[in-house]
C-alpha cells in the first residue's frame, strides 16, 4: 500500500499518517520530521531549508524533492509507505510522479484531510512547537490553500484522491480511512 497524506497543519494527518503505518507495516516517510532533522543536525540542506521553515513558508521544490528521492533510491527502499506532507506544491507533485514512475511504484490512495480553518487555529494553539505562532500557524494555512486546490485537481485527474473529514476521534478518522483503503489496496503485496 503506498499513500499520500494531504492536509493543513493540525489536521491530524501526522497522527493518521503514523497509525497507518504502525498497524499496517508500512514506513512513515514525513518531509515535515525530515527537514527538522537535517535542521536539526546542521547539514547543509538543513542549513538552506531552516529560514523558510523558521517564517512558516514552504522550503524550495528541489530541497525537498532531493530529500524524498534519496529516501526512496536507498537500497532498503520501502515497498509500501505513507508519505506526510509531500507534494505540497504542484512541480513537487509532478517530480514525485516521475521519481515513482521511474521506480515502477504506483499509488494506492491519496487521501485529503479536511478541517476548517478556525478548528485548525484552535488546535495549535495547545502544541509547544515555536513554529505554531498564530501568526505563523495563518501563514502556513494561507500557503496551503492556494498550493492545495492544484494538487487536489492533479490527483482527482488520476481518480486516486479521497477526501475524508478530519473532525473526530482518531479511531473513527482512522475507520473512515481504512474504509476508503481496504478496497483500493486490492490484491498489492505491500
Ligand atoms: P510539517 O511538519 O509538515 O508541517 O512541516 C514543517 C515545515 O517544514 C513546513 O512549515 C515547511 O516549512 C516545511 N515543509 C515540510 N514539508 C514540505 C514540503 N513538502 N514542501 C515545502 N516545505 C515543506
Amino acid at each position: 500500500m503506498r499513500v499520500i497524506f494531504l492536509g493543513p497543519p493540525g489536521s491530524g494527518k501526522g497522527t493518521q499518517s503514523k497509525l497507518l503505518c504502525e498497524r499496517n507495516n508500512l514506513t512513515y516517510l514525513g518531509t515535515g520530521d525530515m527537514l527538522r532533522e537535517a535542521r536539526d543536525n546542521h547539514t547543509p540542506l538543513g542549513e538552506r531549508a531552516k529560514p523558510f521553515m523558521a517564517a512558516g513558508k514552504l522550503v524550495p521544490d528541489e530541497l525537498v524533492d532531493e530529500l524524498v528521492a534519496e529516501r526512496l533510491n536507498r537500497p532498503d527502499q520501502p515497498c509500501g509507505f505513507v508519505i506526510d506532507g509531500y507534494p505540497r506544491t504542484l512541480a513537487q507533485a509532478h517530480a514525485l510522479d516521475r521519481l515513482l514512475e521511474s521506480k515502477k511504484l504506483g499509488l494506492t490512495a491519496v487521501i485529503v484531510m479536511v478541517v476548517p480553518d478556525e478548528e485548525i487555529i484552535r488546535r495549535l494553539r495547545g502544541r509547544q512547537r515555536d513554529d505554531d505562532k498564530e501568526e505563523t500557524v495563518r501563514a502556513r494555512l494561507a500557503e496551503f490553500h492556494r498550493q492545495t486546490a492544484f494538487i487536489a485537481a492533479h490527483y482527482r485527474a488520476k481518480g486516486i484522491r479521497h477526501e475524508v473529514s478530519g473532525i473526530g476521534q482518531i479511531e473513527d478518522v482512522y475507520n473512515s480511512i481504512m474504509r476508503i483503503l481496504q478496497p483500493a489496496s486490492g490484491c498489492q503485496s505491500c
